[in-house]
């Protein structure tokens, strides 16, 4: 049975609820266990990402530009 992440948007507890695919189907309602709201945000997890892999494209690494890290321009201040 799979577990699903929510947030309550009521006190922003984070909690985990574990339904079967029917009771997610049939809209899971689940209750904030501090304040008891039923206002929840549902939270993507690793669940969520096996069911989307249709897609196939990966995107690429952001690439670090070359040159200091520290921004001093010359490695003057060690870092080069
Ligand atoms: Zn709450």
């Amino acid at each position: 049975m799979p577990l699903y992440d929510f947030r309550c948007k009521q006190c922003g507890h984070p909690f985990t609820v574990r339904a079967s695919f029917q009771q997610k189907d049939a809209g899971l309602r689940p209750e904030c266990p501090v304040c008891h709201a039923t206002e929840t945000q549902q939270l993507l997890t690793a669940v969520a990402f096996i069911g989307a892999e249709s897609g196939g494209s990966s995107l690429p690494l952001p690439m670090t530009s070359s040159g200091p890290a520290c921004g001093c321009g010359s490695g003057g201040c060690g870092c080069g």
